[in-house]
C-alpha cells in the first residue's frame, strides 16, 4: 500500500511510519512540526519508500500519486497547560487539526477511494460516569470546558468520519486511543510519563497533581501500534478502544516509576487545579479489540518504563 500518515513527526505518527515501512509499504509522512520534531523521522531520511511533506492539514491537501490508506494522527495531544505544547495553549490549532484536518484528510481518502483511520481518543468519554469505558458509552464532556478544544474536535472528527462512511461510502475506521507512552515523546511534552521519568532521573520529587487518586491505564507504544495496524487491516467501521486495561492511580504510578528508576526523592503533591476537568478514572474495556482484532497489549507497565527510560536519559544528555 501507499499510505499517508498525518502527524508523522510526532510520537505515535513516527512509530506508525516506521511500522508500515518495515511491513514493506510506501509511506508519505505529513506534519507541520507544531508539536512534533524532525528528529523523530531523521532515521528515515534517504529511505526510498518514505516521502515527507511539510504541510498544515488544516489547509487543502494535495498528495502526488495514488494513495491506498490515510491515517489521520495530526493534532496536539498533551493537556498540560504548563507545557507550551499543551493543547490548551494551542486551542485554535487543536480545533482546526481535529475539524478542518479531518475534513481535508477524509477528502483525500474520498478522492483516492482509500481506506481511512482516525486517531480518536479516550478523551471523547470526558470525565466518565461509566467505568471501564466501552465503545457504547456516549461520554460526559463539558462542551465549553478547558479540555473542550480537544474533546469536541475529536468528537466532531468521529462524527465527520461516520458521515463520510455513511454518505460517501468511505472505508473508515476509528481508533479510540487511551494513554500511550514510550520513546519519542518530547521532553517538554507535559504529559505525566515524560514528566515523571525525567523528574525521577534527575532525582527530584515527582509532581503528583491533587491527591493522586485519579486513575489512568497506560499502554506501551509497540502494543498500541500493533492494535492500530490490525484495525487498519480489519473491516470494522465502528469505534474500537485501543489501550491497556491495567489501571493504576497516579500516586501508585509515581511510586512505580521511583522504584524502577531508583529515585529516593519521593513525591511532591501539587494543587489539583491543573485543568478544571481532569478525568478522575480512565480504563478501556478492550473486549471489542480482542474479539475483532485478536489484539491485546503484551507489555507490562514495569517493562514499558524500563524500555522508555533509556530514551529519556539519552535526550537529557546523560548517555
Ligand atoms: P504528538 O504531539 O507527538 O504528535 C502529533 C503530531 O501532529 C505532531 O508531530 C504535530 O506537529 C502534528 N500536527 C499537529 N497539528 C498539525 C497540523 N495542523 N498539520 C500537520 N501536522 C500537525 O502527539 P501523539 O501523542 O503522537 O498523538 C498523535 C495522535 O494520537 C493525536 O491525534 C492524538 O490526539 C492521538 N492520541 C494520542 C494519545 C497518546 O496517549 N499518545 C492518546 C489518545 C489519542
Ligand atoms: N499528572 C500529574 N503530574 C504531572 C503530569 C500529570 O500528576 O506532572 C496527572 C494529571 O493530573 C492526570 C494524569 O497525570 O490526572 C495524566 O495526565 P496526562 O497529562 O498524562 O494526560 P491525560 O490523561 O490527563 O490526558
Amino acid at each position: 500500500m501507499r499510505i499517508l500518515v498525518t502527524g508523522a513527526a510526532g510520537f505515535l505518527g513516527s512509530h506508525l511510519c516506521e511500522r508500515f515501512l518495515n511491513e514493506g509499504h510506501q509511506v508519505i509522512g505529513m506534519d507541520n512540526f507544531i508539536t512534533g520534531s524532525v528528529e523523530n523521522l531523521a532515521h528515515l531520511a534517504g529511505n526510498p519508500n518514505f516521502l515527507f511533506i511539510r504541510h498544515d492539514v488544516a489547509n487543502f491537501i494535495f498528495v502526488p500519486g495514488k494513495i491506498d490508506a490515510v491515517l489521520h494522527f495530526a493534532s496536539p495531544a498533551s493537556p498540560n497547560p504548563s507545557s507550551p505544547l499543551g493543547y490548551t495553549n494551542l486551542p485554535i490549532q487543536t480545533m482546526k487539526a481535529g475539524a478542518l484536518g479531518t475534513h481535508n484528510t477524509l477528502g483525500v481518502a474520498r478522492a483516492h477511494k482509500a481506506r481511512y483511520l482516525l486517531a480518536s481518543t479516550s478523551e471523547i468519554y470526558g470525565d466518565p460516569l461509566e467505568h471501564p469505558q466501552k465503545e457504547t458509552y456516549w461520554g460526559h464532556c463539558d462542551p465549553i470546558g478547558v479540555r473542550s478544544v480537544y474533546d469536541e474536535a475529536k468528537r466532531f472528527a468521529e462524527a465527520l468520519t461516520m458521515a463520510y462512511h455513511r454518505y460517501h461510502g468511505i472505508d473508515t475506521r476509528i481508533a479510540r486511543i487511551f494513554n500511550t507512552y514510550g520513546p519519542r515523546m518530547r521532553l517538554d511534552d507535559g504529559r505525566v510519563v515524560p514528566n515523571f521519568i525525567q523528574q525521577a532521573i534527575r532525582g527530584e520529587p515527582l509532581t503528583v497533581y491533587g491527591d493522586g487518586s485519579q486513575t489512568r491505564s497506560f499502554c506501551y507504544v509497540d502494543d498500541l501500534i500493533e492494535g492500530i495496524y490490525r484495525l487498519l487491516l480489519s473491516d470494522e467501521h465502528g469505534p474500537v478502544n485501543i489501550g491497556n486495561p491495567a489501571e493504576t492511580t497516579i500516586l501508585e504510578f509515581a511510586y512505580t516509576i521511583n522504584k524502577i528508576i531508583g529515585n529516593k526523592a519521593g513525591i511532591a503533591f501539587k494543587p489539583a487545579s491543573r485543568l478544571g476537568d481532569d478525568p478522575q478514572r480512565r480504563q478501556p474495556d478492550i473486549t471489542r479489540a480482542k474479539e475483532i482484532l485478536g489484539w491485546e497489549p503484551k507489555i507490562s507497565l514495569e517493562e514499558g518504563i524500563r524500555l522508555t527510560a533509556p530514551y529519556f536519559r539519552r535526550k537529557m544528555g546523560l548517555e
